[in-house]
């Protein structure tokens, strides 16, 4: 799983194809991605109670990290990321096609 919260990802399949947004939710055991206004789909929502009213609710539904690109931040290309140790020695993640760290 090389997505996190907050990052910028673009989307390689289904209808929002080609877009990019910002990742809000990461299911790590699933695999599945939410970007933040992207993915949109309808859902119906019945009346629970008496009196109430069933409404059309539209929400963002996960993408698996299979069809998310991240965009690099520095230089704004979708990318594959990859892992090196930092000079502090920590693990960082960097973008393979400028070398910038992410
Ligand atoms: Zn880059």
């Amino acid at each position: 799983m090389n997505i996190k919260k907050g990052d910028q990802v673009k989307i390689l399949k289904g209808k929002d194809r080609g877009k990019s947004g910002k990742v809000i939710k990461v299911n790590v055991s699933y695999g599945l991605v939410t970007v933040e206004g992207l993915n949109i789909h309808q859902k119906n929502v019945r009346a629970k109670n008496a009196g109430e009213k069933g409404q059309v609710v539209k929400l963002p539904t996960p993408l698996h990290v299979s069809n998310l690109a991240v965009v690099c931040p520095a230089c704004g290309k979708s990318t594959r990321i990859g892992y090196r140790r930092s000079t502090g020695g920590n693990k960082e993640r960097y973008c393979k096609q400028c070398n910038a760290t992410i």
